[in-house]
């Protein structure tokens, strides 16, 4: 299949374009386009930017804010909260985040909830901004009602992820970034998109059998990773990102959504921790101790999570970003 190969400048710019000229204003254009890139260039197919194809349809329905500025409200030392306002996600984490980052060199910890967003994007690129301040971050948001419960054959939780992401000095931070499924959805509607199969422990069909058929698992119901303790995780993250602040389950998010296929609107909770403070005055010890166990890791030849994803980041910002033709050619015609 052609493939076209573009800078990193050159796809935000894309990207930029799809949104605005779709009638996102610049500044949520600007910070949902970065995202895409950043999921684009580090080889995360997912939540790169043929997501692009859904936040326009998600503007189109007219659900969103495509003008929302979000509001901050400083509720505590230790607590920041953004309304979204029914905007995209990622434009109330970058405005959000320093405010928590600030609390955090304070407190030692802090949380930031995001209510009312439509929230879509990975994890990853948030809790690694975090950790660039030298600053440890737990990240978890719920979705649309997709998943079983271990035990279950009916959607209930979302895909819920839980991100990670631990500072370290002179290096990319160690980060983590998961579904609480066995997979992140966009993956199974990349193998419908491409006419392939998918593993038959992904999910299960209408009728609660394996199915090996994404267009039958999307309509059925995913499974979660680890059976019941990947089902308890997710339980967790539809309460300490749903009830805890204010905001929806996954199945009040899939009701909200009024079966249109809007991208999914709920909240979000990251939670901060920094090193220096919690370790007093020993920080540079205790971050070396964290280096040990990094070594202990990778001295039997197991890698880092997120190192495929540093890997593939070194190659597109030397060598550009290859777009199939097929999807460059779609995302040029919804510049409109
Ligand atoms: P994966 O199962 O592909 O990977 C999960 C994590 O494990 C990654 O950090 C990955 O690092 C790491 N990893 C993978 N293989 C290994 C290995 N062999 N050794 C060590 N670490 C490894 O991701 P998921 O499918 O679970 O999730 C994909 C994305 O989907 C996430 O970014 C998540 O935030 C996003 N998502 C977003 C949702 C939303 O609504 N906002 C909903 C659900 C998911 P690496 O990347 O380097 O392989």
């Amino acid at each position: 299949m052609a493939e076209i190969v573009l800078s990193l400048d050159h796809l935000h710019k894309l990207a930029f374009d799809v949104l605005a000229s779709n009638g996102l204003s610049a500044h949520q254009s600007d910070a949902m386009a970065k995202v895409l890139v950043a999921g684009q260039r580090d080889d995360c197919h997912s939540h790169g930017v043929w997501r692009l194809i859904g936040c326009v349809k998600t503007l189109k329905l007219g659900k969103i804010n495509a003008d929302a500025e979000p509001q901050i409200n400083d509720v505590s030392p230790s607590l920041v909260k953004v309304d979204a306002r029914f905007g995209f996600s990622p434009l109330a984490f970058e405005l959000g985040s320093r405010v928590l980052v600030e609390k955090a060199k304070k407190s030692g910890i802090a949380a930031l909830a995001i209510n009312n967003c439509f929230h879509f994007s990975a994890l990853w690129p948030e809790v690694e901004a975090i950790a660039a301040e030298g600053v440890a971050a737990l990240a978890m948001t719920p979705t649309h009602s997709c998943v079983a419960p271990a035990g279950g054959n009916k959607p209930l939780f979302g895909t819920n992820p839980i991100a990670f992401a631990w500072p370290r000095p002179g290096a990319f931070p160690f980060v983590f970034d998961m579904a609480t499924s066995r997979i992140a959805r966009g993956d199974i509607e990349l193998h419908k998109r491409s006419g392939s199969r998918i593993p038959s422990d992904w999910a299960i069909d209408e009728n609660g059998q394996a199915t090996d058929d994404p267009d039958k698992a999307l309509k059925g119901a995913m499974l979660t990773f680890g059976g019941y303790k990947g089902s308890a995780l997710s339980a967790m993250v539809e309460l300490l990102a749903g009830p805890l602040i204010g905001d929806m389950l996954s199945p009040e998010s899939l009701a909200f959504d009024e079966g249109v296929g809007a991208a999914p609107c709920h909240g979000e909770i990251v939670i901060a921790f920094d090193p220096a403070v919690f370790a007093g005055a020993a920080p540079t010890d205790n971050l070396q101790r964290a280096e040990t166990l990094f070594e202990g890791i990778v001295g039997q030849g197991a890698r880092l999570p997120s190192q495929r994803r540093f890997d593939a980041r070194q190659r597109s910002i030397e060598h550009g970003v290859s777009l199939s033709k097929e999807l460059h050619d779609e995302l040029t015609r919804l510049i409109s």
